[in-house]
Parts: structure tokens; C-alpha cells; sequence
């Protein structure tokens, strides 16, 4: 154990899990309302000024790097709303230890990599509906991955589950993924029975045309899933058999690279790959070593935690880093969040948090913590 002032290097939650990667949610607002995420007619907003500074989100990243985190993706809502989200990029690279000086794209010095970076990945989820306009500068900041959602390749579909922008825009934005030199795209598929589950195949034959990997996920009973139902859920045996009546055997390829990442892989005879996210139905909490933290700085240890811990009130009275670390490193050692595992066992299962509750306090809401 390297001390710190007396604060492990690497900390581990009550069941022994290290804190290894930081989602960090940048705003609530959403352009989509997406059926599964934001059904509702009307949300409750963080305030404005409630909301993180790229300054203030950087220095918490950092904090969390010097306590091993190494890797990150920001979320919302929708990322690409925050104005400017690049700078933010540029920033997070700089606090991870990637580049010295002007960060990539910046006129001045060239930059120059640290040895040996704390920061290993820095991606981003989102709809892609801004894609087309920010691709291009994300990478020159120095984003590493890009995770688009897309659940449907109907455009009358995709107008009947998000509700606003067109399956179009996506498609540009996927376009403008690959033109900006982004390797190891991802596509994300929220699988509902009874509305897209006929279109397995057919997301990963489009995967395969557009070089990106597609991601099943089944549909969570998270904050927000208000319309959530256990008949909703196709589970991933199910979808692994429906594909292997299509494509013929399918191969285990173990968990994802980049750590206890969870979508288990899986390959087709013709060597296609793709995931599954099994959070209802298998879920992977034994080896979560997840944080997350919203747009106004309040510190979740699990997708389902019903509280957090204030990093933003900490920040604002101008605690130092070593107060900030302690923090974390305290709420993180008494971890024993097991969210998904919990639900699977309860019977009778229906949404996570009813609408009033959503509404009384918007950090339920998964497009408030980030996915
Ligand atoms: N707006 C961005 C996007 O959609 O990619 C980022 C935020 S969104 C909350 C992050 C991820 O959560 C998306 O891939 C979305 O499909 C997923 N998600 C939202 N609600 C879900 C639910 N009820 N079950 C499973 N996944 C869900
Ligand atoms: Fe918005 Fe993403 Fe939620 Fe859809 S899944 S409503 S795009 S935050
Ligand atoms: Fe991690 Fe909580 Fe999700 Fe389980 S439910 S995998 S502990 S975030």
C-alpha cells in the first residue's frame, strides 16, 4: 500500500473492489426522449449554476486518477450539448497526465506525452445526434473512443422511441466518427421486446458495414425507466439463441478489453464480433469497480444508489485535493452497493422509482447519472 498522507493508492470497496473508472454525467439536458430513459412529458432540471465548471470537473477527475482511476467516459444527458465539450477534453488529457503544454490541436509547443500517463481511455457516450459538427475536434483534443446509442435503424422507429431529432442525423454522425479517425467504435442497442427485437441481425450486419462493434443491452428497471416492465426484458440467453438460429454457433470471447468492463463478447463463425450487456438478468456488480458522478458534483457508487456524497459543496468551500481524496477514498471503502444483484433477486419486480420520487429529486434519473 503506497500512503498518501495516510490514503491508499488504490482503494477497495467492502467487498474488495477497486475504484478503476469514472463516469462523469456533464449535464441532465437531453435532445432525445427516449422511451426507456425519459418517457416522461416534463423533467425537474438541476439548476444552472448548480452544474460542474470544466474546471471543477477536471480537478475532481484528477483526484480520482491519483486514486487509480484510469478510466473515463462522459455522459449525461446528452454530452454533447455542454458547450465547447472539447476543451473539456483537452483538459481531462492534461489532468491524466497525457500531455504537457498545449494540449493537441492547440497552436503553440507540440504536446508532449508524460511517460507514464495515469489516464489509459477517455471516452464518450452519446446519441449522436451532434456528432456530425464535433467529431472532428473531440479527436483533435485527444477523446480516445466514442459509444453511439442506436436502437433502431427504422427511421419511423427510431421517431416513435426518442421522440425528437432523425435516425439521419445519427447516420451522419457515425460518418463523421469514422472521417475523424476514431478506431473501435461502439454501438449500444437497447433491446425491447415487443418493439426493436426483431432488428438483432440487422443492428450487427450494420455494425459490420460501418466498422463498429454492437453492444446489447437489456433494458434496466434504473431511475427514469418508468415504463419498465419484466415482459420488456430480453434477456441475453434469448437474444444469444435467436442470433445462433440465424448466424449458426456463437463463441464466448470473454469480457471486454479495457478492464471488468461489462459486456460479455461473443463471435460469429465468420469471425464478427459483438457484446451483451446482461445488467438485468446477469448482472455484474461482483467485479464493479464503477463511480460515477453527476453534472453537480454528487459522487454515486452504484447506478442504483439512492444518495451520493457532495463533492461539489467540498470543491466550492475550497477543501484541498488531500480532503478531497479522503472523501472519496472513505464513501469508496465502505462500498457494498450491489444494485443490479439486489433487483434480480426481489419478485414482483416493477420500476425502480416512481415518477413523484423522480421528481422530487432528479439525481434518480438515469439521464442524470449517466448511464
Ligand atoms: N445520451 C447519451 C446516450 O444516449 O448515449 C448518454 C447518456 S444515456 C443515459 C447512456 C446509456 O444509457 C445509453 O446507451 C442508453 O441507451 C442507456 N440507457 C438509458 N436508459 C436505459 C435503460 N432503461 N435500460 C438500459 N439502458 C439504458
Ligand atoms: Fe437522452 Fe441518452 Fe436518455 Fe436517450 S438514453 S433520453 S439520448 S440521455
Ligand atoms: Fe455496479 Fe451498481 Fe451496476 Fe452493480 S448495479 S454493476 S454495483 S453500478
Amino acid at each position: 500500500m503506497s500512503l498518501q498522507s495516510g490514503i491508499p493508492a488504490a482503494a477497495l470497496d467492502a467487498f474488495g473492489r477497486s475504484l478503476g473508472s469514472l463516469r462523469v454525467s456533464v449535464t441532465d439536458r437531453c435532445n432525445l426522449r427516449c422511451r426507456y430513459c425519459m418517457p416522461e412529458e416534463e423533467y425537474v432540471w438541476l439548476e444552472r449554476d448548480e452544474i460542474l465548471t470544466f474546471e471543477e470537473i477536471a480537478r475532481l477527475a484528477g483526484v480520482f486518477m491519483s486514486l487509480g482511476v484510469d478510466r473515463l467516459r462522459l455522459t449525461g444527458g446528452e454530452p454533447l450539448l455542454r458547450r465547447d465539450l472539447s476543451r473539456l477534453v483537452a483538459m481531462l488529457n492534461e489532468a491524466g497526465g497525457r500531455f504537457r503544454g498545449n494540449p493537441p490541436g492547440e497552436k503553440g509547443p507540440a504536446s508532449e506525452p508524460l511517460a507514464a500517463p495515469r489516464l489509459r481511455d477517455l471516452a464518450l457516450t452519446t446519441n449522436g445526434l451532434l456528432l456530425s459538427a464535433q467529431a472532428r475536434t473531440l479527436r483533435e483534443a485527444g477523446l480516445d473512443r466514442i459509444t453511439v446509442s442506436l436502437d433502431t435503424l427504422r427511421p419511423d422507429r427510431f421517431r416513435q422511441l426518442a421522440r425528437r431529432g432523425a435516425l439521419e442525423q445519427v447516420l451522419e454522425g457515425l460518418g463523421a466518427v469514422r472521417d475523424a479517425g476514431f478506431s473501435r467504435l461502439k454501438i449500444n442497442s437497447v433491446i425491447i421486446r415487443g418493439f426493436n427485437d426483431d432488428e438483432l441481425v440487422d443492428l450487427i450486419e450494420f455494425g459490420r458495414r460501418v466498422g463498429a462493434e454492437v453492444r446489447f443491452i437489456e433494458y434496466m428497471d434504473v431511475g427514469g425507466a418508468t415504463q419498465w416492465s419484466i415482459e420488456q426484458v430480453v434477456g441475453c440467453r434469448e437474444m444469444l439463441q435467436r442470433l445462433a438460429a440465424h448466424y449458426g454457433a456463437i463463441e464466448p470471447f470473454g469480457r471486454n478489453g479495457s478492464g471488468p468492463a461489462p459486456a460479455d463478447r461473443f463471435t460469429l463463425a465468420d469471425g464478427a464480433t459483438f457484446g451483451v450487456i446482461a445488467s438485468t438478468t446477469e448482472p455484474f456488480c461482483a467485479h464493479c469497480d464503477r463511480a460515477r458522478v453527476t453534472p453537480d458534483g454528487l459522487f454515486l457508487l452504484c447506478l442504483y444508489a439512492r444518495r451520493g456524497v457532495d463533492l461539489k459543496a467540498a470543491v466550492r468551500r475550497g477543501d484541498p485535493d488531500e480532503a478531497l481524496r479522503a472523501l472519496i477514498v472513505n464513501a469508496w471503502q465502505g462500498r457494498r452497493d450491489r444494485g443490479a444483484e439486489e433487483r434480480l433477486a426481489l419478485r414482483g419486480r416493477g420500476p425502480l422509482v416512481p415518477v413523484e420520487a423522480l421528481r422530487q429529486d432528479p439525481h434518480l434519473e438515469m439521464h442524470t447519472r449517466g448511464g
